[in-house]
């Protein structure tokens, strides 16, 4: 792995199949300034990496097979932060709205009104998957699946058990540390020894939920104030959600160069209120976008784009920055500082990860294609540069034939569309595919999330 950041990666696909030759692609690459026609060089047997990017289909190495998309090649999204372990959950719409996160998951002081999630979310959780770490480490499973059916490559975790193999990177390691814990029972100490891991380097990024709770809730307008005193308004510091904040916070964050995740879907469901997204982005602060978690966000980056894009145009109106352009950083380039990425994702040049995805040309700006784009659009997805979902026909075409595809991919309906994914790993020599993980939760859970929900 060459990115700085060490990304527990397991369980991709194994080489002995599909496409062993380089494999080189043409498509229009799209970057922050625009799209251009190129050819992507890539070999899973040689690295994990971009090999190489040509202009013109006469540098292509004669070795390379050749794959002409009529479309884009988007960088892989980057999640900056979610709860994958519930996901495979269904979605709770609560019928009323909290003040702070604390409300809502409040054991000790359970009312009618939160009740309604224990009841929803907690017990399931808690009878069926905490008992097994089988469930669990499926629910995992699944829930990136339900990730990269959206575009979505490297995404913000957190393991309870051992790691099943996984089709996607995930964003953990010794240089990122991340907790969904009140800030409050953390305690000092532990906040104030991160601080000084993240001044020495140790530590690239603190995740911290921080202000998730309506702007005039004094709970979270204080957690801001917690973090100030416990030296962690500091670089490195990635702020969750943030939505108690306002602009001298945001202020002190740009001066810092602190980041924030920010995920309007999850917190419009469950407070009626949203981070303001303006006044961050006028401060200075780098934004990246993220679903929380499918029980009360979007299914995947590719809705919580949409999501974010229609509420930012009919809320903030002329003072709106979440353009088409701005919501692509916020899942590629941004969202790669946001993670401390940026070195080696968020772009697809020489030498950057091999993990990318093909989509239809749905629009001739390729950021408000990208905001048309439905899962079932995309065409291919490369993770560390090997195939490992897409349409049926195109897996079948990479991997030489039926028999072979079918050795190494399962199918799977989304919206309509047959596609496969790969979930063969060569560690556990195709232990669990597909059909086992719907099996396992279908039995093991009184109800499973689709893939897709309708919000
Ligand atoms: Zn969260």
């Amino acid at each position: 792995m060459k990115s700085q950041i060490a990304l527990a990666v397991a369980g991709l696909l194994s080489a002995t199949a599909a496409h062993a030759e380089p494999l080189a692609i043409n498509a229009d690459v799209v970057s922050e300034t625009g799209a251009k026609n190129c050819w992507l060089l890539i070999d899973s047997e040689n690295g994990d990496s971009i090999l190489d990017v040509f202009t013109s289909e006469a540098d292509v190495p004669s070795s390379a097979k050749k794959l002409k998309y009529e479309g884009y090649a988007y960088p892989g999204l980057i999640d900056t932060h979610n709860h994958v372990h519930y996901n495979s959950i269904p979605l709770w719409k609560p019928k009323s709205f909290f003040v702070n996160r604390y409300q809502w998951n409040d054991e000790q002081n359970k009312s009618p009104q939160n009740e309604e999630y224990f009841d929803n979310v907690v017990d399931i959780f808690k009878a069926n998957m905490e008992a097994s770490g089988d469930v669990m480490s499926t629910s995992i499973k699944y829930a990136e699946i339900r990730a990269i059916i959206g575009g979505t490559t490297i995404i913000q975790s957190s393991y309870y058990t051992k790691p099943p193999s996984l089709p996607i990177r995930n964003l953990t390691g010794s240089l990122v540390a991340n907790s969904s814990n009140n800030i409050l029972k953390i305690g000092n100490e532990k906040l104030q020894a991160n601080a000084a891991k993240l001044k020495s380097k140790e530590l690239k990024r603190y995740f911290l939920h921080i202000g998730e709770g309506r702007a005039d809730d004094p709970v979270s307008i204080n957690e801001f104030k917690v973090l100030r005193d416990n030296n962690l308004v500091t670089p490195g510091m990635v702020v969750i959600h943030g939505v108690a904040l306002t602009k001298p916070e945001f202020k002190e964050m740009a001066d810092n160069k602190m980041y924030l995740s920010w995920s309007p879907r999850s917190n419009i469901n469950l407070y009626n209120q949203t981070t303001n997204i303006p006044a961050a982005i006028e401060s200075g602060v780098t934004v990246a976008l993220s679903p929380d978690w499918t029980i009360s966000g979007s299914d995947n980056l590719l809705g919580e784009m949409k999501f974010a894009f229609d509420y930012a145009n009919k809320t903030w109106g002329a003072a709106n920055p979440v353009t088409p352009e701005r919501l692509y950083k916020m899942v590629t380039t941004d969202a790669a500082l946001t993670a401390g990425l940026e070195d080696h994702f968020g772009q697809l040049k020489k030498g950057f990860a091999g993990d990318f995805f093909l989509a239809p040309k749905l629009d001739q700006n390729p950021f408000v294609s990208l905001l048309k784009t439905e899962p079932k659009n995309i065409s291919l997805v490369f993770v560390e540069g090997k195939a490992v979902y897409g349409d049926d026909a195109r897996m079948v075409s990479l991997y030489n034939d039926v028999k072979e595809a079918d050795l190494f991919t399962d199918k799977l309906e989304v919206d309509g569309t047959t596609k496969r994914i790969c979930l063969f790993d060569d560690a556990t020599c195709n232990k669990q595919r597909y059909k086992d993980v719907m099996y396992l939760l279908n039995h093991c859970l009184p109800k499973v999330a689709p893939l897709l929900e309708t919000h």
